[in-house]
């Protein structure tokens, strides 16, 4: 009879102790009841002092004959928990989907696919040249600078093909499940078998054998979105993160880690390299190389083609036609239609119209659980609030009561709405609203790729990575609103955007064209666009250092909430004086209502912490996180939100 640690999918906790007949090792799963319930979870390890006062319940079943989790995953799991402040059942949770704990294990085949090879250009082999020759040489991380289209995937996959020939496996991790139908086929015919994909967006039986093929099967690369970091296996000799600037690595739920930065920490566990990948590093990863921590590798051109030329309208000085285009958008369009080539457009906005507004008082219409305007969706007939999903069929005034609602602004389906009556022809909307469904998307992009559209229209979602062989022509609606929003990223958002939607346009031999459409052409985002310009990340390294902002210092944004306002924001109050009393020279900001001030109900109240180290950053959060726990209402939910991303 021996004690053992048992880690468990539970927030507020994650380490129980249990007794085995058995002789069990670290990493195996088992079953165990925790209360009244039965629990999936992983054997950390022996536990050589039991205490003698508690009598320890009985390991149930046993689901693996041989560790499934390696020491160094689990050691990763603990990094996770210290650096975010979150308990490791907390983030067992949140990394590990529940049907992954329990499921049984299955031996799925791996295709074949028949092998296509291609040969490295000139600007291709110096960068693969660099980084294979460390590919055997332990931790080292590379930033992979390339304009896109350049052929970055494709010395990624030479690369991932010499470390499966040395018998290790590669991590492919990119940010948007939209981009894998693409992706998936592509790498499999390069690498010459099924790279099975894993995201959330596949059905839990395919989830479920991709994850045994690649921890204990045959699967010698993976392609996935976040989660796709947490496969287990023990021989991973790559791990590859595409679009490294990408707001979205970042998670907003539980643990909120940044998945560029945990991969980072992974690699420098296991001792391996590491690939960072984008046309616009994110600031962070930028300095990381400038400053030689992170080795860069630019490459500078497209193997066949030119970038595209861009071009800024100013619209101050023109009457939009059909309220949305340009005179010079307009005809590039239309050009573009004649030609049989097609085109992709930004709105950087959702739904019909941004906001609703009241016709009798001019108040904007809000959601009724959280302080934020509401959106309305016209092909719906009802406006939907953003953060708590409440829809509303009948929008009503909060204020005066009035039900004489209008809109404002243009979003998606108004520009779509526009461009089908100019153009007489359909045009394909990708949003968020539009595509719901991952084979909804597959089948947007297939019809797109086929030619049934001309032009598609969307949001943000049109900047990533597609790629398109017939698109000559991106046109940026409108941009300006990014340029105002409260968070220091801003520009460096717009930045990203406008490079990303500029990339899309002349991917194969026909050179492409960008037109962007803005109020504020002096901005100075716009004089940097051009390929391989690092002016932007210079002026934007100076900016950041003069008002102390990452990636110069370290920043934890804590928010507090509790459906009584007070509790709120007295606690908010009380961890402000614990820190100021042991904070040292960090920077501690005054407790503020969060921007969204109630979200379900919630209010919410937040202040920013600025350290100059993680470890200094490490120890003030878990002063803080032991004093509320010490002090304050259980019902108070607090959360430590380490380089964040979002500052709402
Ligand atoms: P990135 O990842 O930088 O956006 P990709 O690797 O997707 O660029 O390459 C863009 C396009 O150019 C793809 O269609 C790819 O197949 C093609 N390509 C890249 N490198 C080569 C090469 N050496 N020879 C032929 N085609 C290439
Ligand atoms: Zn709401
Ligand atoms: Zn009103």
């Amino acid at each position: 009879m021996k004690y053992y640690d048992v880690m468990l999918p539970v927030p507020a906790g994650g380490i129980y102790t249990y007794i085995c007949e058995t002789e069990l090792k670290a990493g195996q799963r088992v079953e165990v009841p925790l209360g009244r319930r039965e629990l999936c979870g992983i054997v950390t390890g022996e536990n050589i002092e039991p205490r003698p006062d508690i009598t320890y319940r009985e390991i149930k079943t046993i689901k693996d004959d041989e560790p499934v989790f390696g020491e160094k995953y689990l050691k990763f799991i603990r990094m996770i928990s210290d650096y975010y402040c979150v308990e490791v059942g907390g983030v067992l949770n949140g990394i590990l989907s529940g049907a992954v704990l329990e499921s049984q294990r299955t031996n799925p085949e791996v295709k074949s696919f028949e092998r296509r090879d291609i040969t490295l250009n000139v600007h291709q082999i110096p960068v693969y040249d660099a980084i294979s020759s460390e590919l055997n040489s332990g931790f080292s991380v590379h930033l992979v600078y390339g304009v896109t289209g350049s052929g970055k995937t494709e010395i990624f996959i030479e690369l991932a093909k010499q470390v499966i020939a040395q018998g290790k496996k590669v991590m492919y991790l990119v940010p948007e499940i939209s981009l894998t139908p693409q992706i998936e086929n592509r790498l499999s015919a390069r690498i010459g078998f099924d790279v099975m994909s894993y995201h959330s967006k596949k059905t839990p039986k395919k989830r479920n054998d991709t994850f045994w093929a690649f921890a204990k099967g045959d699967l010698k690369m993976v392609l996935g979105a976040r989660s796709a970091l947490f496969l287990p296996s023990d021989d991973i000799g790559l791990i590859i993160v595409d679009e490294e600037h990408e707001s979205s690595y970042k998670q907003e739920d539980t643990p909120p880690y940044h998945l560029r930065d945990m991969a980072v920490l992974y690699g420098k566990l296991l001792d391996i390299p590491v690939i960072l990948a984008s046309a616009t590093p994110s600031l962070e990863s930028w300095q990381n190389a400038v400053s030689g921590r992170y080795r860069l590798h630019t490459i500078p051109c497209r193997p066949d083609t030119d970038m595209p030329d861009i071009e800024i309208v100013d619209m101050k000085k023109e009457e939009p036609i059909g309220g949305v285009l340009s005179e010079r958008l307009y005809n590039e369009l239309y050009k573009t239609i004649e030609n049989g080539e097609q085109a992709i457009l930004l709105i950087n906005r959702k739904g019909y119209s941004h906001t609703l507004y009241c016709r009798s008082c001019g108040e904007m219409i809000m959601c009724s659980n959280c302080s934020v305007a509401v959106t309305y969706y016209k092909s719906k007939g009802l406006c939907k609030c953003n953060y708590c999903s409440q829809e509303i069929r009948r929008p009503k005034c909060h204020k005066c009561g009035s039900d004489d609602i209008s809109e404002y602004g243009a979003g998606t389906e108004k520009v779509a709405e526009a461009l089908e009556n100019l153009f007489e022809k359909k045009i394909l909307r990708l949003d968020t609203e539009s595509a719901t469904t991952y084979n909804q998307l597959s089948k947007m992009l297939k019809d797109f790729e086929t030619g049934e559209y001309s032009i598609m229209a969307g949001t943000q979602l049109v900047a990533k990575g597609l790629d398109f062989a017939n698109v000559t022509l991106a046109g940026v609606i409108n941009i300006d609103n990014m340029f105002g929003l409260p968070d220091f990223r801003s520009k460096e958002r717009a930045y990203q955007l406008l490079v990303q939607v500029s990339g899309r346009a002349g991917r194969a031999s026909k050179k492409g064209r960008v037109i962007i459409q803005t109020n504020a052409p002096e901005t100075d985002v716009f004089t940097h666009l051009n390929c391989t310009d690092t002016g932007f990340y210079e002026a934007e390294l100076i900016r950041r250092k003069l008002f102390n902002y990452p990636p110069f210092v370290k920043m934890c944004r804590v928010t507090l909430s509790h459906t009584k306002e007070e509790t709120a924001k007295e606690a908010a109050h009380y961890i402000y004086g614990v820190l100021k009393s042991v904070g040292g020279d960090a920077e501690i900001f005054y407790p503020a209502q969060a921007p969204v001030y109630k979200i379900s109900n919630r209010y919410r109240y937040g202040m920013v912490i600025k350290t100059k180290t993680n470890s200094e950053m490490s120890r003030l959060i878990n002063i803080a996180s032991k004093s509320l726990k010490e002090n304050m209402k259980s019902t108070l939910r607090v959360r430590f939100d380490r380089d964040p991303q979002f500052f709402m």
